[in-house]
């Protein structure tokens, strides 16, 4: 049979932030169990760790539904962030983050508060053992892991709206976009793919794809290309052979890494390792499938690839590259879990697909064996730093030159139309600040504003200097908004507009 299987990715590497361990010790590694099914692909996969001879020494914390509801608002206690800041290596399996308010997701807190920057998820396509419309996709997804919408500030502002605030800064799309460079050099990848959706967002995104662009002319053996996130995605899932590496924002990252995975067959194929500078984290990408827990069914496969990452990491390439081809033949063999048997990926003949047991037992059985379809697996030990990722992840750039021109002052009213809220705002104007326009919901409705504009009642009113300087003081801001108070404006929040280096920091309005 012929193998229509990509072949590199399955032997990539994550840039290992950390130097890799002694091969003769026992490795503490952090492991949470977690919920839903994630008890059951732990133990699936440590069944195979230890069958291989994995030199771990894995140590348990307790994370996830149980924590959150003993009152801890990130489902973590603190005592264990001791292990995982001591270990510095954490498998871990999905948990279930209760909705509604009050709750932190965990895998965002832990993310951050352990600076795991950089977010891999290699997703390959295992044609034609495992059915896929898409049996030439083989691409990393390189997902920014720290910023963006996922800062979970979020604020009701007023009756009628709330807001997300989305950051994006510099050091982390440098970090990101590096990274991913050095993750498609050190892999032998051709190309890098940046998405954004700069042509809306020009500042957030725009710095994204700036930043991309600046460091892309450090790797001129890699092709870099940058696409708007729609046609994107689009492309992703119809043509994904057209990807390598791609470099994205975190929610973009978030949507395609699952779409991609998908397409290989099942999402719960896909692995992936978070990467920071101290401390990493390896998990499946799925979640905790509440659906189909306690039944012993679920795929190991994702954790399991997650875990074969974390052995490369802590320079256990040998026993990564045995478990990873042992998995290889399972999957050559027609040994499936129900996800996949659901897709028709099963061999006929085989009556039942296999419990989560059954499928780790059956890829125990294959250790010391090599895939004869699959190009087989041989890992290396994270290779040494390149020059570039050598130097430190983020210099700090000399402040630019920063000046205050206006500021927009953000109104909650509900009774008057633009033009009337413009008279009764103007009414405050100051000889400092002058009333330029207003928006609603981006857009604006005065002066000028059309009929047709629905308008909620959140209102932006944007003041600049009225005087001939176009610089304005704090204490101008102070007196228009005492102003605005006095006059009964119901004033939510304000954002100074400011020059840097004489270019604006700030958006027009749409339609000014
Ligand atoms: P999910 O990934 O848990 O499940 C989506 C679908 O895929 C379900 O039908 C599920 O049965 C199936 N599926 C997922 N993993 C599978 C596997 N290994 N084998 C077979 N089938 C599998 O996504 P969801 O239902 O949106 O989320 C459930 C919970 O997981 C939520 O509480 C969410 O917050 C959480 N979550 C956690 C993580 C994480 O811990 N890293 C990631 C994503 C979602």
């Amino acid at each position: 049979m012929k193998n229509d299987a990509p072949k590199d990715l399955i032997t990539d590497t994550v840039n290992a932030t950390d130097a890799s361990r002694q091969a003769d010790t026992l490795v503490p590694i952090t492991v949470a169990h977690g919920d839903g099914i994630g008890p059951e692909i732990m133990a699936a996969t440590l069944k195979v760790l230890a069958a291989a001879g994995a030199r771990i020494a894995p140590e348990t914390i307790e994370i996830g539904e149980k924590l959150y509801h003993a009152g801890h608002s990130s489902g973590i206690a603190p005592e264990s962030w001791e292990s995982l800041r001591r270990t510095q290596v954490f498998l871990k399996a999905p948990i279930t983050t209760p909705s509604g308010g009050g709750y932190k997701s965990l895998n965002v807190t832990i993310r951050k508060t352990l600076g795991l920057y950089a977010n891999v998820r290699p997703c390959v396509s295992y044609a034609p053992f495992v059915t896929t419309k898409h049996p030439k996709l083989n691409l990393v997804i390189v997902r920014e892991n720290e910023e963006d919408l996922y800062g979970g500030i979020e604020h009701r502002q007023t009756d009628e709206v709330v807001q997300c605030l989305k950051l994006i800064t510099r050091p982390g799309c440098e970090k990101i976009v590096r990274y991913a460079f050095e993750y498609a050099r050190t892999n032998g990848r051709k190309k890098v793919t940046c998405m954004s959706k700069d042509n809306i967002m020009k500042l957030t995104d725009g710095l994204f794809h700036q930043v991309f662009d600046e460091i892309r002319v450090e790797y001129p053996e890699i092709a870099a290309e940058h696409m708007i996130i729609d046609i994107g995605a689009a492309r992703l899932a119809t043509r994904p052979e057209l990807f390598d590496v791609i470099v994205t924002a975190n929610l973009y990252g978030d949507i395609i890494s699952d779409i991609a995975a998908e397409m290989t067959g099942s999402v719960g194929l896909a692995g992936s390792a978070n990467i920071g500078e101290h401390v990493a984290m390896f998990e499946a990408i799925h979640g905790s499938a509440p659906d189909i827990a306690g039944q012993g069914i679920a795929n190991p496969s994702g954790l399991l690839l997650g875990a074969v990452m974390m052995l490369v990491h802590i320079g256990q390439p040998e026993v990564a590259a045995n478990i990873h081809n042992a998995w290889l033949c399972t999957l050559e063999d027609g040994v499936f879990t129900a996800d996949l048997q659901r897709t028709g990926s099963a061999k006929a003949g085989l009556p039942l697909p296999f419990g989560s047991m059954d499928f780790a037992d059956a890829i125990v059985e294959r250790l010391g064996r090599l895939p004869e379809k699959f190009k087989p697996v041989h890992y290396q030990a994270p290779t040494p730093r390149t020059e570039q990722a050598a130097r430190p992840l983020y210099v700090r750039a000399p402040a630019a030159q920063k000046a205050l021109v206006g500021v927009d002052v953000f109104v909650h009213q509900s009774a008057l139309s633009a033009d009337d809220l413009a008279v009764q705002i103007q009414a405050s104007n100051t000889a400092a600040l002058q009333l330029q326009m207003i928006t609603n919901r981006g857009v604006k409705v005065w002066p000028g504003g059309f009929p047709e504009t629905f308008c909620t009642d959140h209102w932006r009113c944007r003041f600049t200097a009225g005087t001939d300087r176009g610089e304005v003081a704090q204490r101008d801001i102070v007196h228009l908004l005492s102003a605005l108070t006095e006059a009964g404006v119901d004033v939510i929040k304000t954002e100074n507009l400011c020059t840097f280096d004489g270019v604006k920091g700030f958006a027009l309005g749409q339609g000014q």
